[in-house]
């Protein structure tokens, strides 16, 4: 190894790369990592961090709101959008010092700069050429917009957490994760929020039942059009008209195009080294996220698998273990859970209802929703769905689903039961915690069979 400036160069110092260096060195591995913008990749600058915490900024506009029920007197509310900006970039900060304190801690050097592939094991950095026995690429990916005319005005999610003034009129594009976190934040700003999908119901991809739920949820606090695509914007003086392809037109201060992200390779050096891509320009690898030339491998958003940040965390560190380490482990992407924090959240872990009934499976089918006793009192129209999909074969609960207050808190530890095999009889026989929403996950009794409807998703 000693031949090589490097056992180890890592492309992108977000989540996935950081982890797969410090894992590296922690083996022994001399380690360097090229980041050309900020530690910590988007998850830490541009996604779910500052997501979150504006999410929970804007959670505060219905807790005011709902205490009124509980006797409490609130007036004259409003938001300092400077000082929620501010205490989010001093976090931010926070975090990207961390990140750096963990790669010097673990004896990784940081090269700030654009590192560019000249060969197998050899990468262009800050003019200098640097050796490494192997090349990681974990660069993430960048949001993209569809080209239609005036596309120039929109502003994507790299944008958003930066604004200078709130909008007092937004329309948000997509029907995914971003935007309808996005819509959910920015409507409880205060904004005047429209979301124009393309689609029928919102987030596609997921349960079928829990898209029309959530759907129907987030329709009682903005607009939402669907059916919806836009045909061009027109720009006066910054007063944004979108005439959609309906004929409709909105008047707007902002567009959020939040329309889908591409694996980030541009500018790579990719095509000195043949590593081969697939057509949205994903990079593409073995199970041991090796690329199509040996000593290069990728992990993360630039693979396009799953693109969240803890299977970019778990990708890197078994690409670690198993350049330094010998480890033969194959990444599972069976069972992983993911919420989406729009208000109220989903969560979701296993097989969507469509997905079992295309497996084949003989399956049972426990649905449920309800007014969470906080909502008694608060007057909120706001219900949760539950919904649990069982195989009749084997009793295994195989797909578990939520939309309502702290999903993704509460399915998380149900992955857990999901992962050693949990079964109906298991969720029956446990007690639940009262009252609680997350106590009717184990009290749901009525079942239906499978609906094999090709219009699901
Ligand atoms: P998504 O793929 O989730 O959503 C993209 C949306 O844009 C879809 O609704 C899609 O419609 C729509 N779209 C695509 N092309 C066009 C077009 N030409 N015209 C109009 N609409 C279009 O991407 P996001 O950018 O929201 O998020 C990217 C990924 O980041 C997610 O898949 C997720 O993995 C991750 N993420 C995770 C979060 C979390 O864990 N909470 C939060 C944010 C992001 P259609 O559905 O019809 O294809």
């Amino acid at each position: 190894m000693t031949d090589f400036d490097y056992d180890l160069f890592v492309i992108g110092g977000g989540s996935g790369g950081i982890r797969a260096s410090r894992i590296a060195s922690s083996l022994g591995a001399r380690v360097a990592i090229a980041e050309s913008r900020y530690l910590g990749g988007t998850c830490v600058n541009v996604g779910c961090i500052p997501k979150k915490l504006f999410s929970y900024a804007a959670h505060y506009s219905d807790d005011f709101e709902d205490a009124r029920g509980y006797g409490w007197n609130i007036t004259d509310l409003n938001i300092s959008w400077q000082t929620l900006l501010e205490n989010k970039n001093k976090e931010i900060s926070r975090l990207n010092n961390i990140y750096k304190g963990i790669c010097d801690s673990n004896n990784v050097s940081v090269l700030t700069g654009t590192a560019y592939i000249t060969g197998p094991n050899s990468v262009l950095i800050n003019d200098e050429q640097i050796t490494a026995k192997y090349l990681l690429i974990a660069t993430g990916g960048w949001p993209w917009v569809p080209e239609y005319e005036g596309c120039e005005n929109v502003i994507t999610s790299n944008e958003v957490f930066s604004l200078e003034t709130l909008p007092k009129r937004l329309l948000v594009v997509g029907g995914g994760y971003i935007a309808v976190e996005f819509a959910s934040i920015f409507s409880r700003l205060g904004c005047e929020t429209t979301l124009s999908y393309r689609g029928d119901a919102l987030l596609n991809g997921f349960d079928h039942e829990i898209r029309q739920f959530v759907t129907n949820e987030i329709g009682k606090e903005l607009t939402i059009s669907l059916n919806s695509n836009i045909s061009k914007i027109v720009n006066n003086n910054n007063d944004l008209r979108v005439i959609f392809q309906s004929g409709a037109e909105l008047d707007v201060d902002l567009v959020v195009s939040a329309t889908g992200r591409k694996p980030l390779t541009l500018g790579l050096g990719l095509e000195n080294v043949g590593v081969e891509q697939s057509e949205n320009g994903a990079v593409k690898v073995n199970s041991s996220f090796q690329t199509s030339e040996p000593s290069i491998y990728a992990i993360g958003d630039v693979i396009d698998r799953v693109a969240l940040t803890p299977v970019a965390l778990a990708e890197g560190q078994i690409v670690a273990r198993h350049l330094f380490d010998g480890d033969t482990v194959r990444m599972g992407y069976e069972n992983i859970p993911t919420a989406v924090f729009c208000h109220p959240n989903v969560a979701t872990v296993g097989l969507t209802e469509q997905q079992a009934m295309l497996e084949g499976l003989n399956i049972r089918v426990f649905t449920s929703s309800f007014k969470e006793l906080r909502h008694t009192l608060t007057g909120r129209d706001q219900l949760t769905m539950i919904k649990i999909i069982v195989d009749s074969e084997t009793d295994k609960v195989i797909g578990l689903h939520m939309v309502g207050s702290d999903a993704g808190e509460l399915v998380q530890g149900f992955t857990v039961a999901m992962n050693a095999g949990a079964t109906k009889a298991d969720f029956d026989r446990t007690i639940g915690i009262h009252p609680t929403s997350a106590e009717e996950f184990v009290t749901l009794r009525q079942s239906r069979s499978g609906i094999a409807n090709s219009d699901m998703n």
